[in-house]
């Protein structure tokens, strides 16, 4: 199970406090327009997500997270995180390990043709040049 909503904390506490540990992306956008993830005015990743009362399949394979606007809203430092601001995680696997982990559900030739290109791609490597005499 993926989950891309906040837990509620009555329920689930040890759950809430590892997903508003872990799993909450931002402050960015206006609330914090210095934030890495910006780029061009944007957040990169593209939160905050649209609420969405069910999950549902882009177009691009992957997976649109249901983000219900059920009124749960987390607050750090000022700012508040709803559904819109989760990073998608499996329940167990962060419980588990205790860590940031994103998790996502895709399918589709587009995952394969990503796999393949991932694992044949090799280690990270640069190419530099040194010109010029002493
Ligand atoms: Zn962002």
């Amino acid at each position: 199970m993926i989950s891309a909503q906040l837990p509620d904390p009555q329920l689930q506490p040890l759950l809430y406090a590892k997903v508003t540990k872990y799993m909450i992306h931002g402050p960015c956008g206006v609330d914090n327009p210095q934030a890495k993830c910006m780029v061009n005015g944007k957040c990169s990743k593209h939160f905050p997500k649209e609420y969405r009362e069910r999950r549902d399949w882009a177009e691009d394979s992957y997976l649109l997270y249901a983000r219900p606007n059920n009124g749960l809203v987390f607050e750090h430092n000022g700012a508040r995180f709803t559904n819109q601001y989760v990073v998608p995680y499996c329940p167990q696997l962060l419980l588990l390990f205790d860590c940031h982990l994103n998790v996502e559900i895709s399918a589709g030739l587009g995952t394969v043709k990503y796999l393949s290109k991932y694992i044949y791609k090799g280690p990270d490597r640069a190419t530099i040049e040194i010109s010029g005499g002493m």
